[in-house]
């Protein structure tokens, strides 16, 4: 109703009110069909609800279907309370009726409720459309039944659905969400037509199943001869992110030409992608010519061209780049900030860091997050201040998550404070998020510090409650393809030729001066045996395979799924010295770029 409405005065509504009941008590039925239709008005439409009621004309399943669609279309979004009372009126719903009220349920608040609406349906011996089927199966998607899913399946398939590709790429989807992946490639491989939709879903299917490397190949496979389907920009958006999950900077680079030659070139969010992609594959200079050549940048794209230069290591370039989209006019968001933050702590502006995160809620109304506490954190840590990031901590409105106890656990690392560590490893025991890392972390302080009793009292413990540690992985990419090593690896090809480089590098850079860092990294060895169960690390193998298979000269890019070691970033700063080889490697943390015997994180992480 609008204002005005409610502003005339009363006895005006009731007249027109008389007008539109005479009008629907003298209409035939397909006079009344067509008002149906043409129903815009809340009032109107109560008021045809009270007239089909009076007249027993719900009992027409014509009627009443054209009225329970006018309900549903026009009710909000999410709440489907008048629609789920009409639907209850009506005697005899018939599949129509039913189809109807599952595909609202699918959007709104009760989700789940769809399900059971198609169970009905199927209990009363109805027959289900592709359709209702399709959003009975997107509602199992957002409650995150697979139980209900399959049901859902197996009806499809009797029911002789197994054609209807839209169908189908949504079970893909509910598989995919439920991470059952070789369940939904089982239902893409019995498709018997597969548009780019299902491409794309089969590629996030692999995104969010841990098979990133595999969502690559099919960027391939699906413009090959045999498929001929063509990449959309769904599919270069999903594909970029997994480049730069992967650090795969070269496939990245062909993505990017796909998009120009296909005319995507002008989407900011694929725009915004290829910043994030370029930064995160540790490339600042194409991530920003693509920055540069944006006409509309929008919050996201100064966020994500902020954090890129941030990560990397270029902290003050990063406050510059937020000066500038101030001086654009462009809000920030909490993204920017926490880009704006983590530039302060790389490179140690505790002052500016301390300004930037009083002002952002003072000036820009933006609540600290769990993520801007801990940029502060690292902050204050990579300062020395580990009592006041301590405090800060405790004093957070917000429950403090494991991530922001491991970063001032790395800070107690750095700074050899055992006594704080082990009140951290306590908060994080209490949240019930230790890992392995922690305890490992832990027993380096000891190490450290020459407290050789709680090293061994650690080590027990992790034995006795069988705490495995997690193992170490590192990708590099060759000429569009993703290497991937763990520790002492031997599956490779060329697993004799790496190790044999591997052995000519430790020469080399043994004679510059690098001795394996034995104290920092345990294992359950002795020191010998340390130093040799260290060259073995899995970046080690990496950078070894990079030296072996690129051309002098070329940077050397690697991904490593944990934390780097003491010992591998001193391998890997002697190496860029010695081999004049800049070396990137990105670890669970940060990212380290090592030119001439130097890392941009001079040795904090
Ligand atoms: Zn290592
Ligand atoms: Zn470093």
């Amino acid at each position: 109703m609008h204002e005005s409405e409610k502003m005339t005065a009363l006895p005006v509504a009731t007249k027109a009110q008389t007008s539109y009941q005479k009008l629907l008590q003298t209409s035939s039925s397909t006079r009344l069909l067509s008002l149906i239709k043409s129903c815009t008005t809340k009032s109107h439409l109560l008021q045809i609800h009270a007239h089909i009621l009076r007249t027993s004309l719900v009992l027409d399943p014509t009627i009443s279907f054209r009225f329970l669609s006018l309900v549903v279309a026009l009710s909000p979004l999410k709440s489907i309370t008048y629609s789920c009372q009409f639907f209850d009126q009506i005697e005899k719903p018939t599949a129509f009726h039913y189809n109807k009220m599952i595909r609202a349920y699918s959007k709104s608040d009760s989700p789940a409720e769809g399900f059971y609406l198609y169970r009905d349906l199927r209990r009363r011996g109805l027959c289900a459309d592709a359709m209702a089927s399709s959003f009975v199966i997107k509602s199992c998607i957002r409650v995150s039944s697979l139980v209900g899913g399959i049901q859902v399946h197996a009806r499809i398939l009797r029911d002789g659905h197994r054609s209807d590709s839209l169908l189908l790429t949504t079970l893909m989807g509910l598989y995919s969400n439920c991470r059952k992946y070789d369940e939904a490639c089982k239902v893409f491989d019995e498709m018997p037509k597969r548009d780019t939709v299902a491409w794309n879903v089969l590629i996030s299917c692999c995104l969010h199943n841990n098979r990133t490397r595999d969502a690559l190949g099919l960027f391939d496979i699906m413009q090959s001869q045999i498929h001929r389907c063509e990449p959309d920009d769904v599919t270069c958006l999903l594909v970029l992110q997994a480049c730069a999950s992967l650090n795969a900077l070269e496939f990245g680079e062909r993505v990017h030409k796909y998009i120009e030659e296909h005319g995507y070139g002008g989407a900011s969010n694929l725009c915004n992608c290829l910043v994030s992609m370029y930064s995160r594959c540790g490339s600042l200079d194409k991530a920003y010519g693509v920055f540069k050549g944006m006409r509309d940048k929008n919050v996201v794209s100064w966020s994500a061209m902020i954090s890129g230069l941030a990560v990397n290591g270029y902290g003050r370039e990063a406050i510059e780049v937020f000066e500038e989209m101030q001086k654009m006019g462009v809000l920030p968001d909490d993204q920017t900030f926490t880009g704006v933050l983590c530039a302060c702590s790389h490179c140690g502006l505790v002052d500016e860091g301390k300004m930037f995160f009083d002002l952002m809620s003072k000036e820009f109304g933006v609540v600290p997050n769990v993520h801007h506490y801990g940029c502060m954190v690292d902050l204050l840590g990579r300062a020395g201040q580990l009592d006041q990031a301590y405090q800060l901590i405790t004093s957070m409105d917000i429950k403090p998550d494991p991530t922001i106890w491991r970063t001032l656990l790395g800070a107690c690392r750095i700074h050899g404070s055992d006594s704080l560590a082990e009140r951290v490893v306590g908060h994080l025991i209490e949240l019930k998020a230790q890992e392995a890392g922690d305890y490992v972390l832990l027993m380096n302080i000891y190490s450290s510090a020459g407290n050789w009793e709680k090293l061994t009292e650690v080590r027990k413990f992790m034995k006795e409650k069988a705490i495995k540690t997690t193992p170490g992985c590192s990708t590099i990419e060759l000429k569009g393809v993703v290497h991937e090593f763990v520790v002492d690896d031997v599956s490779h090809l060329r697993k004799d030729e790496i190790y044999k480089m591997l052995d000519e590098i430790n020469s080399q850079l043994k004679i510059a001066g690098y001795v394996a860092d034995v104290t920092s990294e345990l294992h359950n060895l002795g020191a010998e045996d340390k130093a040799h169960a260290l060259s073995y690390h899995s970046e080690k193998l990496a950078i070894a395979f990079g030296v072996l298979s690129t051309p002098p000269g070329t940077p050397i890019r690697v991904a490593k799924n944990l934390r780097i070691c003491v010992d591998c970033h001193n391998f890997a700063m002697a190496l860029s010295g010695v081999y004049n080889r800049e070396v990137i490697i990105r670890d669970r943390t940060r990212f380290h770029h090592f030119r001439e015997g130097h890392c941009s994180c001079n040795g904090y992480w």
